[in-house]
């Protein structure tokens, strides 16, 4: 179990610490392992136990009811426009349904975006200022209080609020690759280099982002049970070295999961999401993979790209500006090879999966998906079901069915890792 901790992704705490809260370098492993307790620590965060807004569609009031007095951030950002508070991590216990917009919150949400820091979405439906943001300190039989005023503005004037120097860095923290070794076990007390081939497991979605939603059912929760228990199955192997993107119920921005899968130099990228169709789109069934291509392959493929890609303006994260870290000639070499491996991997899996689990009609499809750009890791996202299918839900919270799902999967990576490595020339000894 000690393994696992290790293996853990450590992510980093920019955002944190750009935004003044206590957030040591050194601290980031003991933070990740603590993790493993999120129901024992989660007595201890501020208690978040009314939210309401107040106003119309000129100004807008937002009242958050706190059991102790919190420090916080609140930006705004544009395309789309929203305004974003970060605070400590919160404990909500906000009634179901809270979120409702009024005036000009078309909607808002809230969840963690990182170990130790929460956050605060609104969806405005205009441009618009913070007027005034403050906490009351519990007075007059009054709870704490976290207040933000939004005051309508024109476009124009909306530019200057964001560039403002009290801008916190909203930019994720970049993942840190854990060191290549493997933890020391009773009959081996030194630690050695781990030279496995590494897969990486990346469950979608997580925190404040919930993916999609069907009968009480999330998505970031299905995704990552089934996250863990391919890892699980492809750790039972030895042959792996298996690393997670998100192990727990945390945010984790796009860029961020490539870079995980780059830093450790990845042989295979897996990314696990559960989708839904809008209701007027009818009804569909069955598990699609996914390879990246400039051009989607169809309409449905399009339209999904589009939906796991707002993934990080969901969060509140503005990423338009991500700069390219490689020469653009080396990635065009690099990434046509990569293709060819993701997509030869790609029909592996369904070679598999289809003996075990329900595929869909048109099961490989292509689309510009963000997370799977990793130029010099083979990637492929898989929609393991439609959340929206009531059948397909039934398999999702199976534990039979997920069991027979994962065997497949791992089936597929063995024989696509074993040619790998063989042509590769570089296998490990095992
Ligand atoms: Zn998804």
């Amino acid at each position: 179990m000690a393994s696992r901790a290790k293996q853990r992704v450590l992510l980093g705490c920019a955002l944190l610490c750009a935004a003044a809260l206590p957030c040591a370098d050194s601290s980031r492993l003991s933070a990740a392992e603590s993790q493993a307790q999120p129901s024992v620590a989660a007595a201890n965060f501020p208690i978040a136990s009314a939210a309401r807004l107040a106003g119309d569609g000129k100004q807008t009031r937002f009242i958050l009811d706190l059991d102790q007095s919190v420090t916080f951030r609140a930006v705004t950002l544009a395309d789309p426009y929203r305004v974003v508070v970060d605070v400590p991590q919160l404990n909500f216990q906000l009634p179901a349904g809270t979120g409702t917009g009024r005036g000009l919150v078309k909607a808002f949400r809230y969840g963690l975006v990182m170990p130790g820091g929460s956050r605060i979405v609104f969806d405005l439906t205009g441009p618009a200022k913070i007027a005034s943001s403050h906490v009351l300190e519990a007075a007059n039989g009054q709870p704490a209080r976290l207040v933000l005023e939004l005051e309508e503005v024109d476009r124009a004037a909306f530019a200057p609020s964001v560039a403002s120097e009290n801008r916190p860095e909203l930019r994720p923290a970049i993942a840190a690759a854990p060191p290549a070794t493997v933890p020391a076990t009773a009959d081996a007390a030194q630690q050695k280099v781990d030279d496995r081939p590494v897969v990486v497991i990346d469950p979608g979605h997580g925190g404040i982002d919930n993916g999609t939603q069907s009968s009480g059912e999330s998505e970031k929760n299905l995704v990552l049970a089934f996250g863990r228990a391919l890892r699980d199955r492809l750790e039972k192997t030895g042959k792996y070295r298996v690393v997670m993107t998100r192990d727990d119920d945390t945010f984790i921005p796009l860029n961020d999961r490539v870079k995980v899968a780059r830093n450790l130099k990845a042989a295979l990228f897996v990314s696990i999401h559960a989708d839904a169709l809008p209701r007027a789109e009818g009804d569909a069934q069955g598990a699609t993979i996914y390879t990246l291509s400039d051009k989607a392959s169809d309409a449905e493929a399009e339209r999904l790209a589009d939906a796991e890609n707002r993934a990080d303006a969901i969060a509140g994260f503005n990423l338009a500006e991500e700069p390219t870290d490689v020469a653009d000639i080396l990635i065009d070499l690099t990434q046509r090879e990569t293709r060819t491996f993701s997509n030869r991997f790609a029909r592996l899996l369904m070679g598999e999966m289809k003996s075990t689990v329900r595929m869909h009609k048109h099961p490989l499809k292509s689309a510009g998906f963000r997370v799977l750009k990793a130029p010099d890791v083979p990637s492929v996202l898989v929609e393991i079901g439609y959340v929206s299918n009531k059948g397909d839900l039934e398999h999702l919270v199976s534990e039979g069915w997920r069991s027979r799902a994962v065997g497949s999967m791992a089936q597929a990576i063995d024989a696509f890792l074993a040619k790998r490595m063989a042509t590769a020339g570089a296998g490990p000894a095992n």
